[in-house]
């Protein structure tokens, strides 16, 4: 079966898009540990992101890096932390979460948003992105 990210790049489920390319896409992380947190997701279904091939691999990084500059920009915070996890979802992912303390990389720690709150920040830093 699909993984819920390929459902999201397909349009089968919605989500909160910041940016998408041929190859990427970047959407709000619906249980977020800090406002702003952030997956990007190659559309090609890996289950580990040290199994990609190296040229998708940086081309990920690249992606990433883009939209961590734009939540920088957008959303209040000391930097953008990255962390590659997939013990929920065995599709690659990077997250991308804005910093105020460490305890913001503490993935039992949640914030709760609402569905305007998720809408309009995904808005502001897609146009970041686009800036
Ligand atoms: P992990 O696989 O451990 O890196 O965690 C998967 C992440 O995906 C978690 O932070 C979830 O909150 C997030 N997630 C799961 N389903 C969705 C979804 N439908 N939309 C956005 N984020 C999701």
């Amino acid at each position: 079966m699909a993984s819920i990210f390929t459902q999201i790049i397909n349009g089968e489920i919605p989500c909160y898009k910041i940016a998408e390319d041929d190859n990427f896409i970047a959407f709000l992380d619906i249980n977020p540990n800090a406002k702003g947190h952030t997956l990007c997701v190659p559309k090609e279904e890996i289950d580990k992101i040290f199994d990609m091939g190296e040229h998708l691999y940086l081309q990920l990084m690249q992606f990433s890096r883009k939209v961590a500059r734009a939540l920088e920009k957008t959303v209040p915070c000391k930097r953008v932390g990255m962390a590659a996890v997939g013990l929920e979802v065995p599709h690659v992912h990077v997250h991308l979460i804005p910093l105020n303390s460490m305890a913001d990389m503490d993935f039992s720690k949640k914030v709760e948003m609402t569905k305007d709150e998720f809408e309009a920040l995904a808005q502001k830093v897609s146009e970041a992105i686009n800036a």
